[in-house]
């Protein structure tokens, strides 16, 4: 397979590069214009002998999205590459606008004009998987039952509506232009290398420094959990070309309040590199101001991609955060050197 990924140096992306990496037969081109969240350092230790290469493209520069599509005619094109954190997208929102939803459009564009010069084989194994979140579809009263593919979308943050406007223009082109697409809408990832602006590894870095690890408002939002390297693993399954026009939400079934996050993250430090100054790291947490707009729960209902995708999460929210928390530990450098 011929697989561009874009955002290939970010959080999810590079998990998903190191797992497509494993498949000796797979040529894989990383599409990352190098934003703070994206860092070649997530791909060094990909295996020997992996055919991968890097474009230090940004996609909101048709022209040169146009040209990479006809350099290495893909097969699959995973788009992954967003401005992500919603703080930022409540701060500066242009940047999602210009990223999210004309970064999508160029991709878009060009993966359509390529569709229509592909041979007949390789048409047949063409799909453009659009990677999204399922922040589109809003909040979720706390008894309220999970978001299924089906539910109305209701994007509360600038980055939710524009990864919400994104998916709207890839089901567009699929409907208009016949170009095979699949959408998924992930719920919260964690795992290694996700940057520190988040909130797990923004937890373990500021106990890590003996400072205050913020929390927002009552810190009682929920969040459904997955671990990154299970997300990945749905995206692979879900670039099968039978798939075109579907859409999977993929989450790990493991719904955390924030607050028992942040205290779970303090408990597992605070066994494994247990500071005598600060005490608990729980001492170091504090409440801040609630983000504006925040959502109150976020849970998908995974049930149509577990049975036509065959996939299920493999890890338990408890010994996913022990290996995420220890992954930091030993990757102090990783954590401190981030921009
Ligand atoms: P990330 O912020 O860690 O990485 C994003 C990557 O995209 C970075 O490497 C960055 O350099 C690159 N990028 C940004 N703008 C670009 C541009 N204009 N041109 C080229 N590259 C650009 O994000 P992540 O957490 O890995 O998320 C990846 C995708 O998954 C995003 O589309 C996000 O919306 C989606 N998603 C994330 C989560 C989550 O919990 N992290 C959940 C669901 C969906």
């Amino acid at each position: 397979m011929r697989i561009m990924v874009t955002g290939g140096a970010g959080f999810i992306g590079s998990a998903l590069v190191r797992m497509l990496a494993q498949d000796k037969q797979n040529e894989v081109v990383v599409v990352d214009r190098l934003t703070y969240a994206g860092s070649l350092a997530s791909l060094s230790n990909l295996a020997d002998g992996v055919d991968y290469r890097f474009e230090p493209v940004d996609i909101r520069d048709g022209h040169e999205v146009r040209k990479l599509m006809q350099r290495y005619k893909p097969n699959k094109i995973m788009h992954l590459a967003a401005e992500t954190h919603v703080d930022r997208s409540i701060d500066s929102s242009r940047i999602f606008m210009e990223s999210n939803i004309m970064g999508t459009f160029n991709l878009l564009e060009s993966a359509y004009e390529l569709y229509g010069s592909l041979s007949e084989f390789d048409r047949g194994e063409f799909v453009f998987v659009h990677v999204s979140t399922d922040e589109v579809y809003g909040d979720l009263g706390a008894t309220a039952p999970a978001f299924a593919e089906t539910s109305p979308y209701k994007p509360s943050s600038p980055y939710s509506a524009s990864k919400a406007s994104s998916d709207h223009l890839v089901r567009a082109w699929h409907r208009t232009y016949g170009l095979p697409a699949v959408v998924t809408n992930s719920s919260n990832n964690y795992g290694p290398y996700q940057h520190p602006e988040k909130l797990i590894p923004k937890t373990i870095h500021n106990a890590l420094k003996g400072v205050t690890i913020p929390v927002y408002g009552s810190g009682r939002q929920i969040r459904d959990w997955i671990f990154v390297d299970d997300h990945v693993k749905a995206l692979t399954l879900a670039t099968d070309s039978k798939f075109k026009g579907e859409t999977f939400n993929i989450g790990g079934g493991s719904e955390v309040r924030n607050i028992d996050i942040v205290q779970m993250v303090c408990e597992i430090l605070d066994e494994l590199k247990p500071n005598t100054l600060v005490g608990s790291y729980r001492n170091l947490i504090q409440r801040v101001t609630d983000r504006p707009g925040h959502d109150f729960r976020y849970a998908v209902d995974s049930r149509k991609t577990q049975v036509q995708l065959g996939w299920k999460p493999e890890e338990t929210f408890k010994s996913g955060l022990y290996k995420t928390v220890q992954w930091y530990l030993l990757n102090e450098s990783w954590l401190f050197g981030c921009r």
